[in-house]
């Protein structure tokens, strides 16, 4: 099992179900609240982490009771999180209403903003004891990049999810190993309408395609084309799915490409026929019950 060292966000998401949304200047009552961990770099931590990789995160969080409630949930799956700073900043918030089958968002990057590239320096070690580095874009750009740099100084395997879309710029795709976008964020990744096809062939091994129930896709080192077709499940919330995906792709990196595509296709669909991100991620034990 991999040693898998996570830069990314962790947020915590206020969650309000209403029966409408409230127009400018008016207040309603809503009929539920609750709050849930999230933020794509401790989602992706763990779901690697309960997949029995031993996990490390980088990342900035508020001296505040959301940041101190989303650092002992962390210990609590066993997430090494020595490299985590506390800064002057509120904890990284998502404010997430639903009503009426759709919802409304409102992302405050907070203190996930203040994780810089001076973090990472400090952070050295961690670079050099993991097997593969994990990053995804709700962090500075800079940052993603010094990660990239580092990762490549010490030899590692770098994953970028390059979510959310984002261009990123030509260096960086140099140095990324694997990117593991969903089709519109590839498209806006890479700059190009190309279809995804001639983009994954054009990078042999080096990108995988999520494609939500349809499983993933990418290209083999010969440059052939694969496509994994999802496990038909039923599927109750798909939040969360592509971080755990992400996740358990680092966890089961040792295993070659294959495998582990095959294997985060699997601990995902599972992860779908859950409620929520973090509580719908699959045990190893689970995913291997699964796949028996
Ligand atoms: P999100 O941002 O909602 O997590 P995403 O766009 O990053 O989604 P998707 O491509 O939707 O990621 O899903 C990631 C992976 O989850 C897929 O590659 C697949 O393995 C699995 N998955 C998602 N939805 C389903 C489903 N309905 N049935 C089976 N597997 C699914």
């Amino acid at each position: 099992m991999s040693r898998v060292l996570l830069i990314g966000s962790v947020n915590m998401d206020l969650v309000v179900e209403a029966d409408s949304f409230p127009r400018q200047g008016e207040t309603l009552f809503g009929h539920r609240f609750a709050t849930y961990p999230g933020g794509k770099g401790a989602n992706q931590a763990v779901a690697a982490a309960r997949l029995g990789a031993a996990v490390s995160l980088i990342a900035c969080l508020g001296k505040d009771a959301f940041g101190d409630q989303l650092l002992a949930g962390l210990k609590a799956e066993g997430i090494d999180t020595r490299w985590i700073s506390c800064v002057d900043e509120a904890t990284g918030m998502a404010s997430i209403t639903l009503a009426g089958g759709d919802n409304a968002i409102m992302v405050v990057p907070g203190a996930n903003h203040a994780l810089q590239p001076a973090q990472l320096d400090a952070a050295e070690q961690a670079f050099i004891d993991a097997d593969v580095v994990l990053a995804q874009l709700e962090v500075p750009l800079a940052t993603v990049e010094h990660a990239a740099m580092l990762a490549a100084r010490h030899g590692k395997p770098f994953i970028l999810n390059p979510a959310p879309a984002q261009s990123l710029p030509e260096s960086l795709q140099q140095q990324v190993s694997l990117l593991t976008p969903n089709e519109y964020e590839l498209a806006i990744a890479l700059a190009s309408q190309q279809p995804w096809q001639q983009l994954l062939s054009s990078r042999p091994a080096g990108i995988v395609m999520t494609q939500g129930s349809q499983g993933a896709s990418y290209a083999d080192a010969q440059g052939s084309l694969q496509q994994i077709a999802g496990f038909p499940v039923l599927a109750v919330d798909s939040t969360g799915a592509g971080d755990t995906f992400n996740g358990a792709l680092a966890a089961f990196w040792p295993l070659g490409l294959a495998e582990a595509v095959r294997r985060a296709n699997a601990a995902a669909a599972l992860s779908v026929t859950r409620q929520g991100a973090q509580s719908g991620m699959p045990t190893l034990a689970a995913l291997q019950q699964f796949l028996e």
